[in-house]
């Protein structure tokens, strides 16, 4: 498949076109960013280990019946994805409370939520990627509320896979955000990444709350070190899993 021209350029990947229309090429990078941009810097190798990752957990969540855009892995930190017309909305997934529903309603971190929390979020950089309501969603005409109701089904069904996969990996899932795209049939995918960028995920075995626990890209934006050995941990652990479920 021969590669045609940069469309996009994103925080953490750039994305090509192909000789298909309806096929993308996902080159992942290791720059690495936080609270929306202002703290910029790269993580060695992060491009290969959350291309694999995200390649892999696409994989497992297709065999369970969700459609992602994954179509498969062409060189270690690259992908072919499906074209999808991406809704502008970052879906959040929230198990325990940390980030900012702690700064916004007080709660502690660490608290286990009774039941999931979906939380819908404006991507708009310019906007800092404000919180909505499902009826701002409608106002701004972001998605129809049955895409809404579809999505969130989906995003919860996405949970309870990646609480049990995770939980093979002594990986606490704490939270995590997903990206939804139409393909050309009109049908809702999967699509983005699913990876340490993306999730907060807590080393089961460590007890304590200290941030020892942090898999994830925390350990970049609270500058807590061992970034590159926390995400190269996790992508061990998921290999291993995966291979256990074969
Ligand atoms: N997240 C993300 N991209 C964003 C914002 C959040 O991948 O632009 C992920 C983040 O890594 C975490 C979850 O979504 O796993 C919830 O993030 P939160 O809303 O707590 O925001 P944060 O504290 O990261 O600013």
């Amino acid at each position: 498949m021969s590669v045609n021209k940069k469309l996009y350029e994103g925080k953490a990947k750039v994305i090509y076109s192909t000789e298909d229309p309806d096929i993308l090429l996902a080159d992942f990078k290791d720059d690495a960013t936080a609270f929306n941009a202002q703290k910029k810097g790269t993580i060695t190798g992060k491009g290969v280990i959350n291309c694999i990752i995200s390649a892999k957990l696409f994989a497992e969540l297709e065999k369970v019946g969700v459609k992602t855009h994954y179509i498969n892995s062409v060189s270690p930190n690259q992908m072919l994805v499906r074209a999808v017309k991406i809704v502008p909305l970052e879906v959040v997934v929230r198990n325990i409370a940390a980030g900012s529903l702690c700064q916004q309603t007080g709660l502690a971190l660490g608290t286990v939520l009774k039941v999931p929390l979906v939380d819908f979020y404006y991507k708009k950089d310019e906007l800092g990627d404000p919180l909505l309501t499902s009826d701002r969603i409608t106002l701004l005409e972001l998605a129809t509320p049955e895409q809404v109701e579809a999505i969130t089904h989906l995003a919860l069904q996405i949970n309870q896979f990646l609480i049990g996969f995770f939980r093979q990996c002594d990986i606490t899932l704490v939270d995590f955000k997903l990206e939804f795209g139409m393909d050309s049939q009109q049908q809702i995918l999967l699509a983005d990444e699913i990876s340490p960028d993306t999730c907060r995920l807590w080393d089961i075995s460590t007890q304590d709350d200290s941030n020892r626990r942090v898999l994830d890209k925390d350990r970049f934006r609270k500058d807590l070190g061992n970034v590159e050995d926390a995400y190269q941990e996790v992508l061990q652990r998921v290999l291993k899993a995966v291979e256990n479920q074969q």
